[in-house]
Parts: structure tokens; sequence; C-alpha cells
């Protein structure tokens, strides 16, 4: 299996971490988890892309040892910015490697999209317990990552509150009973508006999540549900399923993270208020647990909970992800990699909002489906996949 077995973990001694992407929104609550406990660890390296203010405020507040700004124009001033301290200061692409490299217990991939492919896959191959935010990768290089990951032994916790909730309630020694993984979404800030009115909506409305606060990208792929698409990809992975085994339920309320179904009836549930602290602290503190500043639960004032259907005409990307999973080979690359694109695009007032999934079905379909035999492969279809979005995009703007 890919994920972590808690009976291969003795240590009790604090636990050496690395976070890819500290100054993320993933990344910043994992610092806030770790500043809590500080006797409970110890902060081998942090890396961001090109906030060496926070970055270097962070690797300042927790004593890191090793600094890595992945923009190799930033390095004087990260190196300014930390004057006086003793941490190394690093920069560039290789420099994400080499932090991954080094010999920490626990990795936190939290870099969004494919940028962060190389970083997480260094910090596996060398067998560490890697705590799984970035989706991206699985999504782009799924096939790849699991066969790096079980033929180093490394463990993936995952970090996505879906699949956080689906691996604390999954019987993994009876896979076989299990008949159905349920993902839950919240729908996102557009889930009640109709498809007119959705073709003037702008960023800031997009990335204004009713319940969770979140990076930008993931904020708009919660908005176009490509998240959830995105999500589906990454339990079939994850976890000893066949694709049609996994559906997905819009629950408003976020409350329900997700739920395992065994043939007998019975669904297993994990609960808990919105806050991203809850499953990171389970994946920093795992095989044990650790306290979240999270709110606790307080169900009698939510009193309700509800759920209802995806709506596929308002959502299209729920049905391009589930036909690039049923395709698999380098579809799923290319809905990546396009993806990737369009959200930018849109970020940058470049592209219309309900033209993010046109501009990915367009690369889809430009792109003839083949089999990846080596990550040189999801690399190569995963730049040609970039120029073909960007151009579907640029006619659209
Ligand atoms: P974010 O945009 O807030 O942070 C991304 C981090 O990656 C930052 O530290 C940034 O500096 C770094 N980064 C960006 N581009 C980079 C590049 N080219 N090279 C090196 N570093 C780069 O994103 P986030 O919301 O923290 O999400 C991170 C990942 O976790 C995503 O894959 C997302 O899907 C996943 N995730 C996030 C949440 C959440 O609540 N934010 C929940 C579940 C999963
Ligand atoms: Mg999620």
């Amino acid at each position: 299996m890919v994920l972590g077995d808690p009976a291969q973990i003795l240590d009790e001694q604090p636990k050496s971490v690395c976070i890819l992407g500290s100054t993320g929104s993933v990344g910043s609550n994992t610092i806030d988890l770790i500043a809590r406990e500080p006797d409970r660890f110890i902060v081998d390296a942090l890396t961001g892309h090109s906030n060496v203010e926070l970055l270097a405020e962070q690797a300042i507040a927790v004593s890191a040892r090793l600094a890595v700004v992945a923009d190799p124009d930033r390095y004087l001033d990260l190196k300014n910015a930390l004057s006086g301290h003793a941490i190394e200061v690093a920069a560039g692409p290789d420099a994400l490697v080499d932090a991954a490299s080094r010999p920490s217990d626990w990795v936190m991939a939290s870099i969004v999209g494919a940028a962060g492919l190389e970083s997480a896959l260094a910090a596996v191959r060398r067998g560490a317990i890697v705590g799984l935010a970035n989706k991206e990768c699985l999504v782009s290089a799924g096939e790849f990552f699991c066969r790096e990951v079980i033929a180093s032994n490394a463990k993936l916790i995952p970090v996505d509150s879906e699949h956080s909730a689906i691996y604390q309630v999954f019987d993994f020694d009876q896979a076989e009973s299990v008949s159905r993984i349920v993902l839950t979404a919240s729908g996102g800030p557009f889930r009640e508006r109709s498809v007119a009115s959705l073709s003037k909506v702008t960023p800031e409305q997009a990335v204004a999540h009713p319940n969770w606060s979140m990076g930008a990208k993931i904020s708009v792929d919660s908005a176009t549900m490509m998240n959830k698409g995105l999500e589906l990809i990454e339990a079939y992975h994850l976890f000893p399923v066949r694709g049609d085994q996994i559906d997905i339920l819009v629950h408003p309320q976020s409350v329900i993270h997700s739920m395992v179904e065994y043939v007998d009836g019975s669904m297993l549930a994990q609960l808990g208020s919105p806050d991203m602290r809850t499953p990171i602290a389970y994946a920093l503190a795992w095989p044990d647990r650790m306290v979240a500043p999270s709110e606790p639960l307080k169900l009698e004032d939510i009193a309700t909970l509800t759920f209802e259907a995806p709506d596929p005409v308002r959502f299209p990307a729920l049905r391009l992800a589930r036909e690039a999973l049923d395709a698999g080979g380098s579809t799923p690359t290319v809905l990546n990699a396009a993806n990737e694109i369009a959200v930018l695009q849109f970020l940058n007032k470049k592209l219309a909002f309900l033209d993010i999934p046109v501009v990915v079905e367009k690369t889809i379909d430009a792109i003839p489906r083949q089999n990846l035999n080596s990550l040189d492969g999801v690399f190569s279809i995963d730049r040609e996949a970039r120029q073909i979005a960007l151009e579907h995009a640029t006619q659209r703007a």
C-alpha cells in the first residue's frame, strides 16, 4: 500500500521536519502547529517561492537550519533578511530538491501545482514520511509517484481534508469490504448561482471561499469544482478502490470531510470544523495525535447537515476529471497542466471564469492520449499541454 502503516513507526525522538511551500496557506498552518509544540519538532528546512520576508520570519521563529527560496533572483534578499542568524540560505529549483533530500524524518509537500512534483519525489525516494497536500503531483504523475513510494518504503499521509478523513476510517485490512468512498464537496462560492451569472465573476469573487481559507489556485479550483475532480483522481491513487467506487456529494457545511461505505451498509465518516490545522496535525503527529487549535465542532449549533448531488451542467470540470481518470495514460497529466494554466490566466484577468473548463477540454482534445512510460514522459506531456492551453486561453481572451 502507498499509505503509511503505523506499526512501522516506533520513534519517540523529536521529529525533524522539512516544509516545502512553508509560505503558503498549508505551509503557514503547519508552522503554526509546530510553533505551538517546539520541543516536539526540529525544523530542518523551509522553502518558499518568492516571499522572502515571510520565509525569513518563519525561519527565525522556528529556528530552521535551512531556508530556500525557489526564485533564484531573491537569493540576496533572503540572505540579507537572515543575516546575523545561523540559518543556511539557498535558492533555485535544485535547492528545493536538495532541501527535500536532506535526512529529515517528515516532509510536508505543500507547494502548489506540478512545480512541487520533483521535490516531493525527492522526499519519497529517500523513504521519508511525507504529508501530502500537493494533489497536483498525484494527478499529473500518480502511477510513477505511487511506484516510487512503494519502492522506497516511504509513507504518504494525506493532508487534503477529504483524504485525511478517508485514511482515518478506511479499514485497509478489509479493503475488499469497502463498497464506496464518498468525497464531500462544499460546492464552492458559486454553488447556488446560475451559469449565466458566472460569466463575469472576478478572481476576487472566485477566491472568496465560504468555508475554507486557502491559496488562490485551490480556491479557484473549488469555485469551478475542478478541485473535487483532482481529488477524485488523488483518491483513486491513494486508496485501493476502483474509480467507479468513488462518488462526490455536495455538503455545503463542510463538516463531514468524507465517508467510507462498507458492504454491510455501514458508513464511517470523519467530522471536524473546516480548519486545515486538523488534517495537518493528524499528518504531522502520525502515528500519534497532537493538539490542534481548531474550533471544536458544536453539532448542536450547526443543527442541520445537508447534502445534494453535484450539478454536472454548471460544473463541467467534474465530468472532465472523471473522463480523464477513466482514460488514464497521459490524460490526467494534460488535465492538470491545462487547468493550472487556465486558472493562472483567470487570476491574471486574461480568461473568463467559464472558459477555464473550456480551455482544459480543448487541450485534452488536442493531445492524443498516450501511455506514459517514464517521468520524463510526464514532464514532456505537461510542457506540451501548458503550451497548447496557453494558446487556447489567449484565443479566448
Ligand atoms: P498557496 O498558494 O497558499 O502556497 C503554495 C506554496 O508553494 C507557497 O509556499 C509558494 O511560495 C510555493 N510555490 C508556489 N509556486 C512555486 C514554485 N514554482 N516553486 C516552488 N515553490 C512554489 O497554496 P496552498 O493553498 O497552501 O496549497 C498548497 C497545496 O496544498 C496545493 O496543491 C493545494 O491543492 C493543496 N491543498 C491546500 C489546502 C488548503 O487549505 N490551502 C487544502 C487541501 C489541499
Ligand atoms: Mg480537499
